[in-house]
């Protein structure tokens, strides 16, 4: 008989804290989960997932506007927020249910209730209940951060874009990182008004330089307004219902809802890691190793509350090496590097490896393919946008160090290249694939 109640208990039933927990179980661990919302995390519940199904939804607009070209008459369009809306909640609805399921499966007992550590083998629940375990993980993930400006209470975040009442006819962004970019092109596509504000100059910070500027252009032609170096100083709620919001020194813009996307920042406030005498660093992150144990050995973190990377798919990573090393005998590290990653605006932008700038400073001799093509789609249909494919290459070795690309399907098509450039492949093996065409993807093979 083990000395603890469990042998797992996992904080948060997010992407990485169900993969811990249902992999550990297999591998015959008595484990138990709490999740204070909803099971399934950030990334189902109000993320990656009902995100896409919006931008799929208002991705409609441009392929209505196009059918007409391929012979199509299209009556009495029109668009209800109302029913996008509930279809997607109700596809959250679904996956909570199946991420359940899973957990139920492997016979994971869960704890709809929020935990706190109390100390480095117990826990205790909003109940009041404590619990004993022998290993716990860790898995809250990050919340969204909100500036402090007078007015703050009446912006939304990625948490409620999600059950907007309706479509706002008018929408302020502030922030321009991943969240900002993939809700202006959603909203703009839906027929609001859309202003990007940021603090800096610059949109997307960390992707390829020609990359960004190519987005800027094209969703600038699309009617998305920016504002730089103007982050909000003011919000005031107007009697309409509507607000008015100063930012930077530019004249107070008019708008129906503001949403702040500025970032996320662990979600260890009141967790009780003081308990465990464990320090969180500055932004208030979990520090740990290479096998995702804190400073407390009998805890450990993966996920956005470890700050690392902010992705679902790495999280994964760490939760399925964390349930190998410490219950399967199988001790793994996470491999941080080529991580592909995208950003679903529109049109969407994907990359892997290293940027133009980043292989420069590290490798100095580097060459750079280019092409700067009109997929064949939007010259049938009339649109001007162009599509902008990078290779970035070592010129001593040859090797393909980063694949940079922005136009329709461009994530799509990354994944499979990531394989390449994760392989260490390089030019001459690019060249050496046949071309399939006619396709996009062709021009990773064409370039010269
Ligand atoms: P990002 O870190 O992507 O972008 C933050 C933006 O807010 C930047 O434009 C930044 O400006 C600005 N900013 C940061 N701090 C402040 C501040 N204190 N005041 C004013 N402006 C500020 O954050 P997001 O919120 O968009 O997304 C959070 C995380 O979620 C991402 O890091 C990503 O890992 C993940 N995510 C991933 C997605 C995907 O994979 N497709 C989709 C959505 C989210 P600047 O950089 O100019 O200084």
């Amino acid at each position: 008989m083990s000395d603890y109640d469990y042998d797992l208990f996992t904080i948060g039933a997010g992407s990485g804290g169900v993969r811990a927990s249902r992999v550990a179980a297999a591998h015959g661990a008595k484990v138990a989960v709490a999740e204070e919302y909803r099971v399934g995390g950030t990334c189902v519940i109000r993320g990656c997932v009902p995100k896409k199904l919006l931008v799929y939804g208002s991705h409609f607009a441009e392929e209505l506007q196009d059918a007409a070209h391929y012979g199509w008459t299209v009556a009495g369009m029109s668009f209800d927020w109302a029913t996008l809306r509930d279809t997607v909640l109700r596809d959250v609805d679904r996956l909570n249910a199946a991420y359940t399921q899973t957990l139920e499966n492997n016979g994971v007992e869960r704890f709809l209730e929020r935990a706190t550590i109390t100390g480095p083998h117990s826990v205790r629940l909003a109940s009041g209940r404590e619990i004993t375990a022998k290993v716990i993980l860790v898995a809250v993930g990050a919340w969204p951060v909100l500036p402090e400006f007078p007015g703050v209470e009446h912006c939304i975040t990625s948490n409620e874009v999600f059950h907007l009442p309706e479509l706002p006819r008018r929408v302020l962004i502030q922030g321009a990182g991943y969240i900002a970019m993939e809700f202006a092109g959603i909203f703009n596509a839906l027929g609001s008004q859309v202003t990007v504000v940021n603090r800096s100059d610059q949109i997307l910070r960390g992707y390829d330089e020609s990359l960004r500027d190519r987005l800027l252009q094209i969703t600038m032609a699309r009617g998305i307004e920016y504002k730089f170096n103007c982050p909000i100083t003011e919000v005031v709620r107007q009697d309409d219902g509507s607000f008015l919001v100063t930012a930077g020194r530019k004249d107070p813009v008019a708008v129906d809802t503001v949403l702040i996307a500025t970032g996320r920042k662990p979600n260890t406030a009141g967790l009780g890691l003081e308990n465990a005498g464990i320090v969180p660093g500055e932004k208030g992150e979990i520090p740990v190793d290479e096998h995702s144990r804190t400073t407390c050995p009998s805890i450990y973190a993966v996920g956005d509350v470890t700050d690392r990377v902010q992705l679902t798919p790495v999280a994964i990573r760490e939760g399925q090496a964390f349930a190998d090393t410490v219950f399967g005998n199988m001790p793994r590290t996470v491999d941080y590097t080529c991580i592909p990653s995208a950003v679903f605006s529109q049109p969407p932008l994907a990359g892997v490896g290293l940027t133009e700038g980043q292989a420069r400073n590290r490798h100095g001799n580097v060459k750079v393919f280019t092409s700067d093509f009109r997929p064949m789609k939007n010259v049938f249909a009339g649109r001007m946008e162009r599509g902008l494919y990078k290779l970035v290459v070592d010129a001593n070795t040859d090797r393909v160090l980063g694949v940079h690309l922005i136009g329709p399907e461009a994530p799509e098509i990354l994944q499979a290249a990531a394989i390449a450039v994760k392989a260490g492949l390089t030019k001459v093996d690019f060249d050496a694939t046949v071309a399939l065409h006619p396709s996009m993807a062709e021009e990773l093979v064409l370039m010269k």
